[in-house]
């Protein structure tokens, strides 16, 4: 895992470098706005710790700038204020997390967990698979053209057979990914949904796309 630190205090950017280190991470440093949007925009990084204020280009403009060029890496925002203003600025930003200085290393080594255990944001929104497609940012399927309306769940589920088109999916994977890990799943709520999806996005065409795999689960796509 590969971390890019951009922080102006060199004192708080090497003892989180360090630490960092001891737990297996690679790090990077950057000491103002413009070599850490350059490194950022540069390397591959697996997450980025950014401070807010930072000389030459300021954190927030720095992440809305890697969202603006398609870049997901997840963001955890350091800052020196408290304001409820300051967060909701960061995360509409695009920031996916922000952490209050003064704070405990452990602290932020677990949000940098936390981050690091995120499925990775996928660039690409639109899904197609044969004649039907998915706008994960419109909340939008269509089959031939044609708009079909789907549940909060359907379009979850869908949206995650979309993401491995032509793989078999297990029924445990799709409940990790779709239900949350403490709701209360019966073993056949995966086929209940499963036949709703059919019902909106195959029944009514010629070609069913949805494919069960006996005793696997399911898969998306062309036929085997
Ligand atoms: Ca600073």
């Amino acid at each position: 895992m590969k971390i890019l630190v951009i922080e102006d205090e060199h004192k708080i950017a090497s003892s989180i470098k360090k630490g960092l280190e001891q737990e297996a991470f690679i790090v990077d440093l950057a000491f103002d706005g413009t070599s850490g949007l350059d490194l950022a925009l540069s390397e591959e990084y697996d997450i980025i710790i950014l401070d807010r204020m930072l000389p030459e280009i300021d954190g927030l403009t720095i992440c809305t700038k890697l969202r603006e060029a398609k870049n997901h890496t997840p963001i955890l925002i350091l800052t020196a204020k408290s304001q409820l203003v300051d967060k909701v600025e960061g995360l509409n930003a695009g920031a996916d997390d922000y952490l209050l200085k003064p704070f405990a290393f452990e602290e932020l080594l677990a949000r940098v967990r936390a981050l690091a255990r995120r499925p990775k944001k996928s660039i690409n929104h639109l899904l197609t698979i044969d004649n039907l497609t998915l706008d994960s940012l419109q909340f939008e399927v269509k089959r031939e053209g044609k708009y079909i309306r789907l549940s909060t769940k359907e379009f979850s589920l869908l949206e995650y057979l979309m993401r491995h088109p032509n793989q078999t999916i297990t029924k445990d994977s799709i409940i990790n990914h779709v239900w949350n890990y403490d709701a209360d799943i019966l073993p056949n709520t995966v086929e209940v949904y499963i036949g709703y999806l059919r019902t909106k996005i195959d029944k009514p065409f010629k070609k069913p796309l949805i494919q069960t795999i006996r005793g696997f689960g399911y898969r998306i796509g062309e036929h085997i």
